[in-house]
Formats: C-alpha cells, sequence, structure tokens
C-alpha cells in the first residue's frame, strides 16, 4: 500500500462539480484580477476568521511582507519570530528591510517560547511574529501583554492554520495582523499561490489595500509606492468554493490525528501535544523521535510519504549566517530539526492507510 503525504486528486475529485463552473463563470466575465469573486471571498473570509477585514493577496510571503510595512517596520528594524519554520517567515521580514531575531520555542508545541520573547527585545525591535506552527496557534494572550507593554506590533504567521482558534477564538485577528497562505497544500489550497491578510484595525487594512495594490487608492493616484501582490479572480473563485468544506476537512484532520494519536499510544515515539488553549487544525502532524532519519528511511521503504518540517533551523541556513548565530544558539529548536518527522494528513486520509503507516512505525520501533 502507498500512502502519499497529501492527496489533492482526492480533494478535487469531491468538488470537481463545484470548481469547474466557478471558474469558468470568472472565464466569462473576464474578471481575472479584482471583480466580484474576489470580494465574495474577502467577505467570507472575514466572516470566516471573526475578523473585521479582510485582503487578498498573492502569496503569505506577500501578506507577511506587507502586513509587516503596514505596522510600520522599516530599514534597521528588529522583528522577533523563530528559527524552526518556512524560510517565508523571514524573507518577508528581510524584505521589509529590518533583521529577523530568534528565539527559541517551546519544547511541547514547538511554537515560540513566550519567557523568551523579553530578553529579545532591543530599542530596535518594531514587532513580534508568532508562527502558529502546524496549524497549532502560538500562546498569544503573553506575547499580546508584552507588545502592548513594549508598544511592539504583533503579525500572525497564520499560513499553516486556517480556522484554528486560541481560547475560543480564531486565530488571524488575535494580534495586529494575520497571514494565511493558500499554497494548494496548505489546508486551504488554491490552485495556484495565494494570500490573505485579515485585521480588526480599519487604518491597518486601508494601508494594506494600498500596499498590494502600487499604492494606489484610485485610478492613476498614488499615494505611496506599493507592490503588484494582488489575489486574482479565478483563485478567489476556487478559494470560496472550497471554503465551504473547510470546517469538513478540519474535522476529519481532527480526527485523523487522534487516530494516530491513539495507535500510537504505547509506541517510543512522541506524539504532538494540544495545548489546553488550542484547537489545533493539524496542517502537519508531527511524531519526534530520536532516531528520525532512519524511521524515514524505513517508512519511505514501506511506502509512507513522510516530510521533514523544518530539518536545518533557520538560524543555521546558509542564507542567515551574517546574522552570526551558530550551532547551540536555540537548543530546543535544533533538537526540533533532527527529531520531528511529519506523517501522511489530509482529511481524506482512510483508516486503512492510517494503520498502514502505524505499523510501519510500531515494526521500526
Ligand atoms: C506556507 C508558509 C508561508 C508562505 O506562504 P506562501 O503562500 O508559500 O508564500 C509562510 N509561513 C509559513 C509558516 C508557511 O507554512
Amino acid at each position: 500500500m502507498n500512502v502519499p503525504f497529501v492527496d489533492l486528486k482526492a480533494q478535487y475529485a469531491q468538488i470537481r462539480d463545484q470548481i469547474n463552473p466557478a471558474i469558468q463563470e470568472v472565464m466569462d466575465n473576464t474578471s481575472f484580477v479584482g471583480g466580484p469573486q474576489l470580494k465574495a471571498f474577502e467577505e467570507q473570509f472575514a466572516t470566516f476568521c471573526e475578523a473585521k477585514h479582510a485582503i487578498g493577496v498573492s502569496s503569505g510571503t506577500a501578506a507577511l511582507h506587507v502586513a509587516l510595512v503596514a505596522t510600520g517596520t522599516g530599514p534597521g528594524d528588529e522583528v522577533i519570530t523563530v528559527p524552526n519554520t518556512f524560510i517565508a517567515t523571514t524573507e518577508a521580514i528581510t524584505m521589509a528591510g529590518a533583521r529577523p531575531v530568534f528565539v527559541d520555542v517551546d519544547p511541547e508545541s514547538h511554537n515560540i517560547d513566550v519567557c523568551k520573547i523579553e530578553e529579545a527585545i532591543t530599542p530596535k525591535t518594531k514587532a513580534i511574529l508568532p508562527v502558529h506552527l502546524y496549524g497549532q496557534p502560538a500562546d498569544m494572550e503573553p506575547i499580546m501583554e508584552i507588545a502592548g507593554r513594549r508598544g511592539l506590533a504583533v503579525v500572525e504567521d497564520a499560513c499553516q492554520a486556517h480556522g484554528a482558534k486560541y481560547k475560543g477564538k480564531r486565530v488571524g485577528a488575535l494580534g495586529h495582523v494575520g497571514c494565511f497562505s493558500f499554497y494548494p497544500g496548505k489546508n486551504l489550497g488554491a490552485y495556484g499561490d495565494g494570500g490573505m491578510l485579515v485585521t480588526n484595525d480599519t487604518k491597518i487594512a486601508e494601508m494594506v489595500r494600498l500596499l498590494a495594490n502600487h499604492g494606489r487608492a484610485e485610478k492613476n493616484k498614488h499615494s505611496l509606492e506599493g507592490f503588484n501582490y494582488r489575489l486574482d479572480g479565478i483563485q478567489a473563485a476556487v478559494l470560496s468554493v472550497k471554503l465551504k468544506h473547510l470546517a469538513d476537512w478540519t474535522d476529519r484532520r481532527r480526527h485523523n490525528a487522534q487516530r494516530y494519536s491513539e495507535l500510537l499510544r504505547d509506541v517510543d515515539v512522541i506524539t504532538p501535544v494540544e495545548k489546553e488553549f488550542a484547537k489545533h487544525v493539524f496542517h502537519l502532524y508531527i511524531i519526534t523521535s530520536n532516531r528520525r532519519d532512519a524511521l524515514a528511511e524505513h517508512l519511505r521503504s514501506c511506502g509512507v510519504a513522510v516530510g521533514l518540517h523544518y530539518p536545518i533551523a533557520l538560524h543555521l541556513q546558509q542564507a542567515y549566517a551574517h546574522l552570526g548565530y551558530g550551532q547551540g544558539s536555540f537548543p530546543v529548536a535544533e533538537q526540533c530539526a533532527e527529531q520531528v518527522l511529519s506523517l501522511p494528513m489530509f482529511a481524506e486520509l482512510t483508516e486503512e492507510q492510517i494503520q498502514h503507516v502505524v505499523n510501519g512505525i510500531k515494526k521500526f520501533v
């Protein structure tokens, strides 16, 4: 039996009859950029996130970039984030002209260790950029408390966490602005690249709209220089259809995660911890093993596609050598990089596939 890491074909097969006419409509209207599909999807996504405003953009990376610029980060500033994330998080900081400053993560959730944020703050710090890694919210209340006291912006990287909840509230508008990715493999994925910012702050929303569309509020009038970061109509139409299914898909991801955790209870690997404040949406289901690489190889030989998120912490990447960190700078994140293994996770995963993955792990252990 082969178990893929994600199965986008299985998902498309379910919703083909809704997707195809939605795309056709965009083509018939030639509403390729902007247009009614985009406006409708922005409203639907804002409602979904319990946020006042949602602004579609061209990717999660673009969302993070404009979020930082719109909340006041610029050249010479510092932004606090984590070293165990996808490089887009820190690319956005650099694109805004600022410098990433890392803090280590909590060993249970692998999200930012809120006890270590204050010691990383300097007079140059402008923002905190927590990542809701794997689909589990970071501990937002202490983050907002520190940010409020120190006058910092909070930009949520919710690119893996569509619909996740913190103390009953959706992620995205818990901070000043939240950023989502609609990369095809994300929990809500487009048929190409796409992203979204959500916020309750009308000033930030207006600034984001300007920045994402060449600094233009009306035709031929540019109040500032911006970017070409728009979300296109076809992606918005696809995402509108898929958003209606997201609650159901999330329930199934959570069910699959629970099955993995039950079946692995007495096996010598560490399964994910869902924090008491969190509703985790399991973009990734990760296990931790001190023989991770051999286990990954064994599972691949059993036909199980596994992933590594992320095998080299950002502070040890060549791209960030200039930041001056080294081995041992962030011991928890470094241990995650060595021990975390992502198992196949998607809504359509079957009980047989889950059993096959678990049996593979049991054989190895
Ligand atoms: C996917 C992802 C991004 C970037 O999103 P893109 O849409 O690919 O630009 C940023 N941060 C995290 C944590 C991600 O998983």
